[in-house]
């Protein structure tokens, strides 16, 4: 999916229509790359039975795959008052990118 620089669309705080920026939010928090449960389990030996978690994760080109697509974080930044607005619903998309329009 493809997404204009700027867009005019209404902003709550100015209540009406402005000239607004896309911003795109990439870094998300970062969690741990163990869960709590991964690391009791190496310490406890990792091989005395498996005990069903953690689970293997399914491959993508199984028929149970895991999505594909990411949920898009976008922003919207009034260029009136500066504020940042959240876009109402999030969407998903496997590409997301913001393109230059010349405004
Ligand atoms: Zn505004």
């Amino acid at each position: 999916m493809k997404m204009p620089k700027r867009v005019r669309r209404y902003c709550p705080t100015c209540k009406k229509h402005t000239l607004q920026t896309v911003i795109q939010n990439k870094s998300g928090r970062k969690r741990g790359a163990m869960t709590m449960g991964q690391r009791r389990h190496e310490r406890r030996g990792g091989i005395r039975g498996y005990g069903g978690f953690p689970k293997p994760k399914p491959e993508k080109s199984s028929r149970h795959r895991i999505k594909t697509s990411k949920k898009i974080d976008i922003r919207f930044e009034c260029n009136e008052c500066k504020k940042k607005n959240t876009y109402k619903s999030t969407f998903r998309a496997k590409k997301f990118e913001i393109v230059k329009i010349g405004v």
